[in-house]
């Protein structure tokens, strides 16, 4: 059975609830990135909020932070900074905007608020929260490592709100950029395959995924990635959902892959190890009984993919 998205790409639905960073039900508005008039009145609302990051993590709130810190417009940390237009949830305005780290360690910040890993509170926030993060994150990084212009190198300045740079010096616009991934539900029967990469946090395990390279479809990425890391061929591909990855500008496109072969030969420098794993035997990792094998986030596409391949709801 294989789960299908919608026309309005909710195929994340069928995954089930929980799947952080996408379908927040945010409406962009993106109209008001180009009218600075309707852009001050936006942030005139009584309702408007802005939500600071500092070098690239939200403010968060809450004892257990499970929310957003959103500030109003005239809080003092806020100060000069450039708001940058996220989109309106519930008739309310948001907005982000990157504060100083000097700026930030001056301010008297509300109770039980504090700039946090992102990744790690995903599963904590909100659809709308986790969304509306997604977008800061992606942009605040993206302005801080695109400060001069790539054709002719002089300084750049943000524009519409945040959703582009210009160059005053040849005239060229920039935009925020997407990178697109596969990550791939690759199965041989009844037994999921599953890798990890050097570095990954204690016996942390996910799906094989990989940046798709320009001139490359989805279908292709996915065999490519498969056969380079493990050897597996992968014949028939099908997608699934996707999640925004704001670490720092990642699309992460769910695939399903059916496995030709079932040799494992590993690449030592793409993987550490990979393996495949049974239906029950994933169960049990997914509930945390596994000696050996740590799941995926919770909230993460990774995660989602594998929780639905167990029930039998895809694959
Ligand atoms: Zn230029």
């Amino acid at each position: 059975m294989t789960a299908t998205a919608t026309a309005t790409g909710q195929g994340a639905l069928s995954l089930g609830a929980g799947l952080g960073f996408g379908g927040g039900g945010i409406e962009r508005a993106a109209a008001l990135r180009g009218d600075p008039a309707a852009l001050a009145l936006a942030l005139a609302e009584p309702g408007a909020r802005i939500l600071p990051m500092l070098e690239g993590q939200p403010l968060l709130a809450g004892p257990d932070q499970d929310r957003l810190g959103l500030l109003a417009p005239d809080h003092p940390l806020i100060g000069g900074a450039a708001p940058i237009w996220l989109g309106r949830h519930e008739g309310r305005a948001f907005l982000a905007c990157e504060v100083a780290p000097a700026a930030a360690a001056a301010a008297a910040l509300p109770p039980d608020h504090a700039f946090g890993d992102l990744r790690r509170a995903l599963p904590r926030l909100g659809a709308a929260d986790a969304e509306l993060a997604a977008m800061a994150r992606a942009l605040a990084l993206w302005h801080a490592s695109h400060l001069f212009c790539a054709r002719c190198g002089s300084p750049s300045d943000m524009a519409q709100a945040g959703w582009q740079r210009l160059c005053p010096a040849c005239g060229a616009h920039h935009f925020p950029r997407t990178d697109p991934v596969v990550i791939m539900l690759v199965t041989a029967g009844e037994r999921v395959l599953l890798g990890r990469s050097h570095g990954w946090p204690g016996r942390m395990h996910s799906l094989l995924a990989g940046f798709i390279e320009p001139g490359e479809t989805i279908e292709a990425a996915v065999r490519r990635e498969v056969a380079e890391e493990t050897g597996i061929p992968v014949g028939e591909v099908g997608y699934l959902a996707s999640q925004p990855w704001p670490f720092p500008a990642s699309l992460m496109i769910g695939c399903t892959g059916r496995a030709l072969g079932t040799h494992i030969v590993l690449d030592p420098v793409e993987l550490e190890t990979a393996r495949w794993m049974g239906r029950a035997e994933a169960a049990g990792m997914l509930a945390g009984r596994h000696a050996e094998v740590a799941p995926p986030r919770p909230g993460s596409i990774a995660r989602m993919l594998l929780e639905g391949w167990v029930a039998g709801r895809i694959g």
